[in-house]
């Protein structure tokens, strides 16, 4: 089981809060009752079902048909750029996806940690399968809630780690790659910002990280994550990438350095990661 609460973008900067796992799970949809009956109001509908997901909107809310079928497109999408073709081409349960239309209805959903966040995954695996997948999203007004892409990301990578918990910084890295480019930027931003104040965080805390306690230190910990995944991404694509990961994961990231990348270990990713990102930004 695992839930991630990710980021929320207030006036330009990048505050995450973690959530418990498990705080979920005592929510239950059937308290929703007012929000999950399939009618139609004002033309939008409040609950549809496509191949792959469950969606749940609320009066006034996102169109939950078009939302469906929206997530069915960034699926696919995120399927083909980041797994190999060898998971299952429709889930054999539908992923639930709730939008919230105010505060206290997320953070009832979503536990301690919803208040400055705008989406939540939550994915429980049995037998290294994943078995249960949900997204919770504040809506905000657009057809589509901003988190949806991010979430989705979580929730479609954890087929290929099959019921392992993937490291924090290539989870989050790739999740971030689904956000809007504005976004994106502002997340390098915070990467950079910490680099040039020497307020970087070593390699090997992000490598090793899966918890964020130190909220002064999540801009740095986002930002230099995803210029880190795009890094490596950008040298031998994402097969090399995942590749990596699981050879990491097994024999640690100094020698899966060395057989994936031909890094000298921790400290010449460090080394060749700060040439790359001051280089490209000189
Ligand atoms: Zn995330």
């Amino acid at each position: 089981m695992r839930l991630t609460s990710c980021f929320a973008v207030f006036g330009g900067g990048l505050i995450f809060l973690a959530t418990p796992g498990g705080v979920v799970e005592s929510a239950n949809l059937s308290n929703r009752a007012s929000i999950s009956a399939d009618r139609s109001t004002i033309g939008r509908r409040c609950h549809a079902m496509t191949e792959n997901f469950s969606v749940f909107s609320f009066v006034g809310g996102p169109d939950a048909e078009k939302l469906g079928r929206r997530a069915e497109e960034l699926r696919r999408q995120l399927r083909e750029r980041w797994l190999d073709g060898t998971h299952h081409a429709t889930w054999p349960v539908r992923c639930q996806v709730v939008v919230h239309g105010s505060r206290t209805s997320y953070s009832h959903s979503v536990g301690r940690g919803a208040a400055q966040t705008k989406g939540s995954s939550l994915i429980r695996t049995s037998g290294g399968e994943v078995s249960f997948r949900r997204l919770d999203l504040m809506a905000d007004g657009e057809a589509e809630p901003s988190a949806l892409a991010h979430e989705l990301s979580h929730v479609v990578l954890a087929d290929h780690f099959r019921g392992n918990q993937p490291p924090r910084w290539a989870d989050e890295g790739i999740a971030l790659l689904s956000d809007c480019d504005h976004k994106q930027s502002l997340h390098r931003r915070d990467g950079m910002n910490a680099l040039y104040r020497g307020e970087q965080l070593p390699l090997v805390e992000i490598l090793t990280s899966q918890e964020l306690r130190d909220p002064t230190r999540i801009g740095a910990f986002y930002g230099q994550s995803l210029m880190l995944v795009e890094l490596l991404v950008r040298r031998h694509g994402s097969n090399v990438f995942f590749a990596f990961l699981e050879t990491a994961s097994q024999a640690g990231y100094d020698l899966a350095l060395r057989q994936c990348y031909g890094l000298n270990g921790i400290a010449e990713l460090e080394s060749v990661w700060r040439e790359e990102v001051l280089g490209s930004r000189s």
